[in-house]
């Protein structure tokens, strides 16, 4: 991997992409967390809403079951009376035949409690039970006050009752009994034990809080279970039965608070076909989600266990995922470090520690390349040789920290002097460096050889020693045609000769190699 390469991903680490990273992977999580609570809180309020419903059709058939029961109960008596309306309208009362035909025909209806004859004024005719009547009247009863006051001859169901002659509670159902004229001539009434539908109302699972009713029309009730004696009669006018469901429809189901002792629950009703009597079935709503209660529990247990697995196995992902960048960053640190170091290395390997500018080695390994090239692209090459003049009588005289100091500034005259960058600038050893000018040829290179002896002579080094009283260079020139087969020797040697005869002819000038 190239270095800016690793630098750029160095900076990507610590910039916060693998933050950003790890941030998403957090959210993904939370994500996943929160869709899987989102789902289970919209599956139980679904199967809840199932439930409920469920529940409600079951009241809905319930109460349908029970009305027709009802109506079939109420029916085999009230036919039983409207017989007896037509023999007693057309017969007469038979004090001794009439006892026993009531007894007979009460001993065929096992609902039955009671059949019983009451003339104008109230008083006992004739009763199914072989009861001692004389002096007993009914005329205080609200069926009878009923009938005398109204001439329809449908059934009526009166009020639920405790019998004055065995004390049990019942239904009562009636008929008016006419004169031929039309007039008042007393009531037929049957009863039927309240017990009678208890036994099959308690024998219905509705759950502990659960209730059925049989209601009169006039709102009054007529049965309830669970059966209070207190409550018979009680008027549910003002429940939500009689103020909202009953004026929609004669039949349905809803969920309604309760005015007797104020539970919500999951009702169903129906009214009685033919007969002012409506059946009410409740069930305790809360009590009817028990099993969704549990099963909803069960779901939240097993996602809370989910959750957690879950919730732990990303905990643990992005800790290795925060563990990992931390390693990689440590990496790359190191890394870096590692190639600082080699670049050091490498500069020491092939730089001058002193000056700076390329050392023996690459100078080798330089002209050399670069000679095989010139040869190769029929390219000329041209090489300086540049020596200090009287450099040891300076470093006596000046101390050997002056003459690094004046290396360095006579490097740096160098470098500034060679423009291109395919030229190589050496310290070739002690005071002497030198310079590969890659497709230059004698002239070009004399001319950068002039440049860099004047410019050492504008720096003016104060050189007590020298004659011209600064530090001043002498400098061989040699260049290669393009198509010279020469090796790096003999280049070297020509610019050392060059360099030989310019320190022979005085010092500071420029000498071309012949
Ligand atoms: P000439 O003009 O004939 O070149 O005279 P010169 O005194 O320069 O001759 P010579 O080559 O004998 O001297 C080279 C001197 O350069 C020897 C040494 O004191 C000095 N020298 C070589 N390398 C270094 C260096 O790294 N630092 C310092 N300060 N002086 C150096
Ligand atoms: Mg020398
Ligand atoms: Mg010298």
């Amino acid at each position: 991997m190239g270095q800016p390469a690793i630098i750029d991903q160095i900076d990507t680490l610590r910039s916060g992409v693998n933050r950003l990273k790890i941030r998403s992977a957090v959210s993904l999580l939370v994500a996943v967390c929160l869709s899987m609570t989102a789902i289970l809180i919209w599956e139980a309020w679904t199967a809840r809403q199932y439930h409920l419903h469920d529940k409600e059709v079951a009241m809905s058939n319930l109460a349908q079951t029970l009305a027709s029961q009802a109506q079939a109960t109420i029916k085999q008596a009230d036919t039983l009376l409207f017989a007896l309306v037509d023999r007693l309208e057309h017969d007469g009362v038979d004090p001794v035949r009439l006892p026993r035909l009531l007894a007979a025909e009460r001993g065929e209806l096992s609902q039955l409690h009671g059949l019983f004859v009451l003339d104008e004024k109230g008083q006992w005719v004739a009763n199914s039970n072989g009861a001692e009547q004389t002096g007993l009247n009914n005329s205080d009863r609200e069926y009878f006050i009923y009938h005398r006051d109204n001439p329809g001859r449908g059934p009526h169901i009166g009020p639920t009752i405790k019998s004055r002659s065995s004390g049990e509670w019942v239904m009562t159902v009636s008929r008016r009994v006419n004169h031929p004229d039309g007039s008042f001539a007393g009531v037929a009434l049957a009863t039927i034990y309240l017990s009678h539908f208890l036994q099959l109302y308690d024998s219905i699972d509705i759950g502990r809080n659960g209730v059925i009713n049989l209601i009169a029309d006039d709102a009054t009730i007529v049965i309830r279970r669970p059966f209070n004696e207190a409550e018979i009669g009680t008027s549910l006018a003002k429940s939500p039965l009689f103020l909202q469901l009953l004026p929609k429809a004669d039949a349905g189901t809803a969920t309604i608070k309760s005015i007797l002792d104020g539970v919500e629950r999951v009702v169903g009703y129906r009214r009685v076909e033919n007969y002012p009597l409506i059946v009410f079935v409740a069930i305790n709503k809360e009590e009817s989600l028990d099993g969704w209660r549990k099963q909803a529990l069960l779901s939240a247990g097993i996602v809370a266990l989910l959750l957690t697995f879950v919730g732990m196995l990303g905990y643990r992902l992005i800790n290795l995922m925060r563990q990992q960048n931390l390693v990689q960053v440590e990496l790359l640190d190191t890394q870096e470090q590692l190639l600082e170091v080699n670049r050091n290395l490498e500069r020491l390997a092939l730089n001058d520690a002193l000056t700076g500018l390329a050392n023996r080695r690459q100078f080798d390994v330089f002209i050399e390349a670069e000679l095989g090239r010139a040869h190769r692209n029929q390219a000329g090459l041209a090489l300086l040789m540049i020596d200090v003049d009287h450099f040891k009588a300076f470093n006596d005289h000046q101390g050997h920290l002056a003459g690094d100091e004046c290396l360095r500034n006579i490097s740096a005259i160098i470098t500034d002097n060679i423009k291109r960058p395919t030229d190589l600038a050496a310290r070739y050893g002690g005071e002497e460096f030198a310079v590969v000018l890659p497709g230059t040829d004698y002239v070009g290179a004399f001319l950068v050889a002039e440049k860099i002896r004047r410019a050492v002579m504008q720096a003016a080094i104060a050189h007590g020693e020298s004659p011209e009283g600064i530090v001043t260079v002498s400098l061989g020139v040699c260049a290669c045609e393009p198509n010279s087969e020469l090796r790096p020797e003999d280049l070297i040697g020509a610019a050392d000769k060059a360099l030989y005869v310019a320190k022979a002819s005085g010092r500071n000038m420029s000498v071309i190699a012949n």
